[in-house]
């Protein structure tokens, strides 16, 4: 559904995050640059808005990897393509590390976009619509590009940003599989109504987009049932990670570095039934973060009362 690196070129690499561009990129910045050139009088001003464009974009998915990575997360590539760029970050399963990772994105432009306006009033307070009218065009441009990016990707439809923020406020108060659920179903009725708009300003561009946001929110819906089938798995109430909080699931899930196998490691304290050795280290199913196993008891509540301390 969404571009991989079969297909992309690679076009660079920062602070360990590869950029590739996907083919179909360059068919598309080769219309859309052919239906921009009457705002400027040289084709190379639409090319040079067109690239900015995605140089914004670029920016944007940089914010996602780059507080991805803050967190604790993988992030280590991001491609773009004509329906705007994805960074594949992989979060922490955290409501607040999710958060960040996603807000970081529309921060970006939240952050351009007075400086944009800056440029654009400057040119404007010069004289520059007369004087640089393609400089000035383009800088009204690189204001619009801005502002535009900024409000589609905060539209609450998920996996739009918007719909992920709010899937990561609610997962403070419903859990991760429900508030999932929750976006997934605003995400249909958003996209319909996205649908609905695209026929009637009969825009093809919105149309595919639209298509492809509902795919993903099929696919989170998908998500959503399987996480909730995994939440209603038995756990070990006493044990609880250090990190998220969640209690550990009940059964063999973890495997020893020593000899391969499958085990509970919470059944025998840390010590694999197969070779005896220790797995000092646990990693949380759901954050991914690992901590010593001694970090993962619950604090046994004290049953008998201390005796009292007289001061004196
Ligand atoms: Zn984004
Ligand atoms: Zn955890
Ligand atoms: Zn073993």
């Amino acid at each position: 559904m969404t571009p991989t690196r079969s297909g992309s070129f690679h076009l660079f690499k920062f602070r360990g995050i590869a950029v590739y561009v996907h083919w179909s990129w360059f068919f598309v910045a080769f219309y859309s640059i052919s239906t921009r050139v009457n705002h400027y009088t040289s084709p190379l001003w639409s090319a040079l808005e067109y690239v900015s464009l995605f140089i914004v974009v670029l920016m944007h998915e940089f914010g996602h990897a780059l507080a991805c990575r803050q967190v604790g997360g993988l992030a280590d590539q991001i491609v773009l393509w004509p329906l705007g760029g994805v960074a594949y970050v992989d979060p922490p399963e955290r409501p607040g590390a999710t958060l960040w990772s996603i807000a970081a994105g529309p921060l970006v432009n939240v952050v351009l976009l007075p400086f944009a306006w800056l440029l654009y009033a400057w040119m404007h307070a010069i004289g520059g619509a007369q004087l640089y009218p393609n400089l000035t065009s383009f800088t009204y441009a690189l204001f619009m590009i801005n502002l535009s990016l900024l409000i589609f990707n905060l539209l609450p439809i998920y996996p739009l940003d918007g719909g992920q923020i709010l899937r990561s406020l609610l997962w403070y108060f419903l859990g991760s599989a429900r508030s999932l659920l929750a976006v997934a179903v605003i995400g249909f009725i958003g996209g319909l109504g996205l649908l609905g708009l695209a026929v009637w300003i009969r825009s093809p561009w919105i149309g595919i987009m639209t298509l492809f946001l509902l795919a993903n929110c099929w696919r989170g819906f998908r998500e959503a049932q399987v996480l909730r089938k995994l939440e209603l798995l038995p756990r070990r109430s006493n044990w609880q990670c250090s990190v998220c909080q969640s209690a550990p699931l009940e059964g063999r899930y973890w495997l020893c570095h020593t000899c391969l196998h499958v085990f509970d490691v919470f059944a025998g304290q840390g010590v694999c039934p197969h070779c005896n050795s220790v797995l000092s280290l646990v990693t949380c199913p759901e954050c991914r973060q690992a901590r010593d196993l001694l970090l993962w008891r619950l604090p046994r509540r004290e049953v008998k009362a201390a005796p009292p301390v007289i001061e004196g």
